[in-house]
């Protein structure tokens, strides 16, 4: 039998699409099958057509493209998936790094899959896996949360449902944000808590500042020439939990399901002794890790 080490289109002339990642910074780290495959495709779907411009021109290339965006995804989705079917290679490219990931593709995808039509994968540069890599945090297991809500009051809610998160934790983050973000992290979380900010990944002023969250911010304030570029932060995961919190946890769960918070934790502490206030912090991240009842 014939191994392939190499996966391409099952026939010629088949059609498929071909998820293709691109660099996140340094045009070089395009791969060679990235490269071949954005020459052969029929159709390229990219994200921003100005923005794709700069790759082909790099590659001295000038395929046939079509913008798919958060916009229009859903509505050119059944088109696509009809050309696929009519045996065309499409390709689909985003702004940089890996399609779908905190980036258009999605509905296209879902669609495929309902209508089992063949995809396959040029993988390659991902900021959230490179800024994990080169944080010196626990890379075994992690868990990708992608952009936090814009406002204040939303993130911060989702913050206080992570509190507990034992994994390392992914985040994309915008400069204008990333100050008062790192601040709601180091109160919900403690300041104490490691983190990385790898900013400007692959280019010129590459850097990956590793200090706690505390540290972050206290950084960033005196460094404002810092707060830009672009930015991905990876933040450790919270500490085991000791057998004191496993014991109030244990003791607020049944309370919390039938009263509110506030007699749950009065009730709580009169029966354990333990300190009111260590009750209430349980009670809020046990409350908001199971979130809306
Ligand atoms: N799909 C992309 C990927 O695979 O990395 C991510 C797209 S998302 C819209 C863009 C966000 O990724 C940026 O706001 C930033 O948080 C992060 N990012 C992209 N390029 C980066 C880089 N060179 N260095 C650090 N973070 C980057």
């Amino acid at each position: 039998m014939v191994m392939n080490d190499h996966a391409e289109p099952a026939e010629i002339g088949a059609g498929q699409l071909t998820i293709i990642a691109t660099p996140i910074g340094n045009l070089d780290d395009l791969s060679l099958r990235a490269q071949r495959a954005i020459s052969t495709a029929t159709l390229i779907l990219v994200e921003d057509r100005r923005h794709a411009q700069r790759l082909f021109q790099h590659l001295g290339v000038q395929p046939k493209t079509l913008a798919l965006h958060e916009h229009n995804e859903r509505a050119l989705a059944p088109q696509i998936a009809q050309r696929i079917a009519a045996g065309e290679d499409i390709a689909l490219l985003s702004d940089a790094g890996m399609p779908l990931i905190s980036d258009p593709g999605f509905p296209l995808l879902a669609l495929l899959r309902e209508q089992q039509l063949p995809v396959t994968i040029i993988p390659g540069p991902n900021a959230a896996l490179a800024a994990l890599a080169l944080s010196g945090l626990p890379s075994d297991r992690f868990s990708f949360e992608g952009f936090l809500p814009a406002k204040g009051g939303a993130r911060r809610a989702r913050l206080q449902a992570l509190q507990l998160e034992p994994r390392s934790m992914i985040f994309y983050e915008a400069p204008h944000r990333i100050v008062e973000t790192l601040a709601d992290m180091a109160e919900l979380w403690g300041a104490d808590r490691e983190a990385a900010l790898c900013r400007e990944l692959t280019k010129m002023y590459e850097e990956c500042l590793r200090d706690s969250l505390g540290g972050l911010v206290a950084l960033l304030q005196a460094h404002p020439d810092k707060v830009r570029g672009e930015m991905t932060l990876v933040v450790a995961g919270a500490p085991e939990q000791t057998q004191e919190a496993t014991d109030a946890d244990q003791l607020l769960s049944p309370l919390l399901a039938e009263l509110p918070l506030a007699q749950a934790v009065r009730i709580a502490a009169n029966q354990s002794g333990m300190a009111h206030r260590f009750l209430y912090t349980r009670a809020l991240a046990l409350t908001s890790a199971q979130g809306p009842a």
